[in-house]
């Protein structure tokens, strides 16, 4: 049995994106509520904000501002699907952060790995934007701190939301001490992520999945390559942008996961980095299915 924390703050619910936008507060509830029922009680963890110094190992200086301005002087961002009220400049700051809370204790050895349970998301996040729901990149955020201020080696970030994490791939494009491999569906926003884009010394890895591909497929891709390829690049800590939005009743995605599919994943990749594990809720859209396939994901970490 593995020490398992899930980082949550009730910050992360105060982030409202308006009526009928599917990053919704509701999400967080049905994860909570999903937990509850299966008996889940993993120790929580109360994030730390991230600071603007742990910000600014990512982000431009404009960025940081600008959205600090728009949450807190209320002008509109240029993307309309990426809502900032005032409570999203608290709530953004702590789902950044609570990455580093994670990887802080893991660290320390209080936890085997973690879980970070907060909202906004963060893979689309770019150095100089945000976009698609996601105002910073929170395991960006989190694997620029293991590097530079934990002073770990290599760090792998595993993505299988069903989008591709084009802010995480282009802030470690040129990094070759992060590993970047993701699965996600093409055609699909954000319209990114081929395979013939590696990075630096081939440290990212990008695998199209068509829409309603088998989950067989799925599962034969981490089995066969990532795991491999991830054993290959030996990290000191893996991160994991835990999308779970390739479920079959997902809204915005057309693939036919189930819960059952990201525990599978999630024990494949379970001995990488002899267990150091940090994992990043990104998307997942529907109410019942982000609730049971986060605990299958989380049953699979605490295994
Ligand atoms: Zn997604």
């Amino acid at each position: 049995m593995a020490n398992t924390a899930v980082v949550y703050c009730e910050q992360a619910l105060a982030h409202d994106t308006g009526e009928n936008h599917p990053e919704s507060p509701a999400r967080l509830k049905a994860v909570l509520a999903a937990m509850e029922a299966a008996g889940v009680a993993p120790p929580m963890l109360v994030p730390e904000p991230a600071t603007r110094e742990d910000l600014l190992r990512v982000h431009t200086v404009d960025h940081v501002d600008t959205v600090q301005r728009c949450c807190l002087n209320g002008e509109d961002y240029p993307d309309p699907d990426t809502v900032m009220m005032d409570q999203t400049w608290e709530a953004a700051l702590l789902s950044a952060g609570g990455g580093i809370t994670a990887c802080k204790a893991v660290l320390a050895g209080e936890y085997d790995n973690a879980f970070v349970l907060m909202r906004p998301p963060g893979h689309h996040a770019e150095a100089d934007f945000a976009m698609g729901f996601c105002v910073f990149n929170n395991i960006a955020v989190t694997a620029r701190w293991l590097r530079e201020v934990a002073g770990l080696h290599r760090v792998a970030i595993f993505d299988f939301d069903v989008h591709h994490g084009n802010g995480t791939q282009h802030i470690f494009y040129e990094d070759e001490s992060v590993f970047f491999v993701s699965l996600h569906e093409y055609p699909q926003f954000p319209g990114t992520g081929f395979p013939y884009e590696r990075g630096k010394s081939n440290t990212t890895l990008n695998f199209q999945m068509p829409p309603g591909c088998s989950p067989d497929q799925w599962i034969n891709t981490v089995r066969g390559v990532v795991v491999p390829q991830l054993q290959l690049f030996a990290p000191d800590f893996l991160l994991i942008s835990a999308g779970f939005d390739a479920h079959r009743l997902d809204p915005l995605g057309n693939q036919l996961l189930e819960a059952e599919h990201f525990a599978e994943m999630t024990r494949l990749v379970r001995d990488i980095a002899q267990g150091r594990i940090v994992s990043f809720l990104e998307g997942g859209y529907h109410p019942t299915a982000v609730g049971v396939s986060a605990v299958a994901h989380l049953q699979a970490l605490m295994a």
